[in-house]
């Protein structure tokens, strides 16, 4: 073993990010959950990853607890013989859930060594596809109101972006019972939309993002009304990412349909490819078990012809993956996410007319900001 890439120190943090949003004189404030691990090595590399969209304490304590202490002695280089050491530690049986995202985040800290110790970017070691990757920008959350939704999309057009992606049945199934009719969320969806449309100009691309929160009936209904505007693809529009549902709801919409960002394993991806349930697969490298797993996963859809992009955010782990391989697609410029990833890493890299172009310094390009990271710690109450 190359002694100087031995794994001496494991350590994860969960944090509580804020961000605040100010659009037409009104400040909307909210904070987002992002679990980092660092990871050392005996000559000192710290790779630094990240993973999120889940409890970030449950996933730092899994990092602390259960795969650190299986991590240090191991050479940092060797990432598929650690990788298959922490799937049977802890998916041993296939489960996704918080263990994958913990996979997920041990991972991306490895290629961050591994691109430091060859002296290369990580989307050098993965290929070199492309300097630099075009971006969308999620900008429609559920939290502006529709005068704010014009407003966002006006003031990002102006900083050169023409895609543009907006949640839709927000919360759509989980909060049926409150009441809150599923059908007001989605009549006022429609209005959003227009409101999206209008605003970002008729040659803009634009996304809708339903974020698993839909059944088939409501899913088939909503795509069917929203056609008119154009939209490029339709996201995670059905409960628990259906395969079966999701390739019915294909054959009734004209909507490209996409979806992945929250999957776990490879087979649900097989799963998709072999139903022909997505127009475009999106894996997560925060989450679908880091590069090592996403790049098989972009293989596969290779192989099927079948695009892939970034869902799911994290965009400056993801650039990575997309820069890297041939296939590589968009990348989510999800605005919530960059305000939070800016305040606790340094160096992170602005895009310009909607691309992002990939940093030439080892490793993932972009340190992490200590003094945040110990601000922003959830600690143990
Ligand atoms: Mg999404």
């Amino acid at each position: 073993m190359s002694k100087s890439t031995k794994i001496t120190e494991v350590r994860a943090t969960a944090l509580s990010v804020p961000a605040s949003f100010d659009y037409c004189g009104r400040r909307n404030e909210h904070e987002l959950g992002i679990c980092i691990v660092e990871i050392t090595t005996e000559a000192g590399h710290v790779g630094v990853g990240m993973t999120a969209i889940t409890e970030e304490s449950v996933v730092a304590c899994a990092i602390n607890e259960i795969a650190a202490p299986a991590l240090v002695g191991q050479d940092a280089l060797n990432i598929e013989r650690i990788w298959d050491k922490l799937y049977w530690l802890m998916t041993p049986r296939g489960q996704s859930g918080y263990a994958m995202h913990a996979i997920a985040a041990v991972d991306l800290a490895l290629w961050d060594i591994k691109g430091q110790a060859l002296g290369l970017p990580v989307w050098r070691l993965l290929g070199g596809a492309r300097p630099k990757v075009q971006t969308y920008a999620t900008i429609g959350f559920d939290f502006f109101d529709r005068e704010q939704l014009a407003e966002v999309a006006t003031a990002w057009k102006a900083r050169g972006f023409s895609k543009f992606k907006m949640v839709v049945g927000h919360n759509g199934l989980k909060r049926r019972d409150e009441p809150r009719p599923l059908m007001d969320v989605m009549r006022e969806d429609i209005k959003r939309v227009a409101i999206l449309r209008e605003a970002a100009g008729e040659d803009a691309e634009l996304f809708v993002d339903a974020n698993c929160n839909l059944d088939l009936y409501h899913a088939t209904w909503l795509a069917r009304r929203i056609e008119a505007f154009d939209i490029s693809f339709f996201e995670e529009p059905l409960v628990a990412n259906d395969v079966h549902g999701l390739r019915e709801l294909r054959g009734k919409t004209r909507i490209p349909l996409a979806g992945g960002q929250n999957e776990g394993q490879i087979q649900k991806f097989r799963d998709f490819l072999l139903h022909g349930s997505l127009d475009v697969l999106q894996p997560n490298v925060a989450i679908t078990g880091g590069i090592t797993l996403c790049r098989k996963i972009a293989a596969m859809a290779e192989g099927f012809g079948v695009n892939i992009d970034n869902g799911g955010a994290w965009p400056f782990h993801n650039m990575h993956l997309h820069a890297g391989l041939r296939n590589g697609g968009m990348i989510e410029y999800h605005i919530f996410s960059v305000e939070c990833l800016s305040k606790i890493f340094n160096d992170l890299p602005v895009p310009h007319a909607g691309w992002l172009e990939l940093p030439n310094t080892p490793g993932l390009g972009f340190t992490l900001n200590r003094e945040a990271l110990n601000e922003f710690a959830v600690r143990p109450s």
